[in-house]
């Protein structure tokens, strides 16, 4: 089942979270000189134009990523401490929009965010099974040391370990059509943990109210991983409506620092966002 089309969905408020904290754990892991293989399981397109039909079908970027980017004034005299992650964020932003980087016109995907501080170094494979996404993804302008793959990402994944450079930052980020996805994403970290100890992985999950993701969280807990920390962002209560109410990100070994980080740019996020809109980040399992 490949029904999942990110288009419909992107820059909304499960975009900003995610690819925000991907931003700042990339933004620590470059403090270093050594290499890193950048690994995004579930690729989707790396672009999205937001004039494109399926993204102005709900235009779902009106309560995600708009409200933060009319900020962008307010956050120039930042101070250097959660404005300055999200300044810098937005400047990223800026870029991908081209010549008029004025004005919002497109929203990238994690490809883009991964590839834009891509180091000679580095490595960025990208995994993507829907053929029409991969085809776009192919259209995109990378860097030559990132490979795209039309292939299962998380087979794709364990299928690499381990990698030839020192560090290892992965972003597992599938549709979650199937349930067993759940698991399977558990199962996955669970091996990665196995063979590079000391990976950086990040793995997204929805709020919804049938709570799917608890048994992922369970199933990693219960595979003896430490070093987990939770970040959730609820857009409105549980219950109100059908479908996804908040984005869940489970970070396994986050960077030193990065979860106080995190916790401040979000209250600024939640801020923008108003209406219910809050964040937790918590540990769910410790070192
Ligand atoms: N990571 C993207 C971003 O942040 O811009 C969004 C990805 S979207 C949530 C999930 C993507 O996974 C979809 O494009 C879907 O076609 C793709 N997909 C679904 N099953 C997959 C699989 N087994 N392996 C790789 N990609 C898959």
């Amino acid at each position: 089942m490949l029904a999942y089309q990110h288009a419909y969905h992107a820059g909304n408020f499960a975009d900003v979270h995610k690819h925000l904290i991907l931003f700042a754990a990339q933004r620590n892991l470059l403090r270093k000189e050594t290499a890193v293989t950048y690994v995004d399981t579930h690729a989707g397109r790396g672009n999205y134009p937001l004039a494109d039909a399926e993204t102005q079908k709900l235009k779902e970027y009106e309560k995600g990523v708009l409200p933060l980017w009319r900020t962008r004034a307010a956050l120039t005299n930042s101070d250097g401490s959660e404005k300055g992650l999200i300044h810098e964020w937005l400047g990223e932003l800026a870029k991908a929009q081209g010549v008029n980087r004025g004005q919002l016109t497109h929203y990238p995907g994690s490809p883009w965010w991964l590839a834009q501080a891509l180091r000679q170094q580095d490595r960025l494979h990208l995994f993507e099974l829907h053929p029409g996404e991969q085809q776009h993804l192919e259209a995109q302008p990378l860097p030559s040391n990132a490979q795209r793959y039309r292939a299962d990402g998380l087979l794709g994944l364990r299928g690499m370990l381990p990698v030839a450079t020192p560090r290892l930052c992965v972003l597992i980020d599938p549709s979650y059509e199937r349930k067993q996805e759940y698991n399977e994403v558990a199962e996955t970290l669970a091996f990665v943990a196995r063979k590079v100890r000391h990976a950086v992985v990040l793995v997204w999950y929805p709020l919804l109210p049938a709570g799917r993701h608890q048994s992922l969280l369970d199933d990693v807990k219960q595979a003896g991983l430490r070093k987990l920390w939770c970040s959730e962002l609820r857009h409105h209560a549980p219950g109100q409506e059908h479908g996804m109410y908040g984005s869940g990100l489970l970070l396994f070994n986050p960077p030193w620092g990065l979860d106080r980080k995190i916790e401040n740019a979000m209250q600024r996020v939640v801020t923008c966002l108003g209406g219910e809109a809050c964040h937790r980040g918590y540990w769910w399992v410790g070192e």
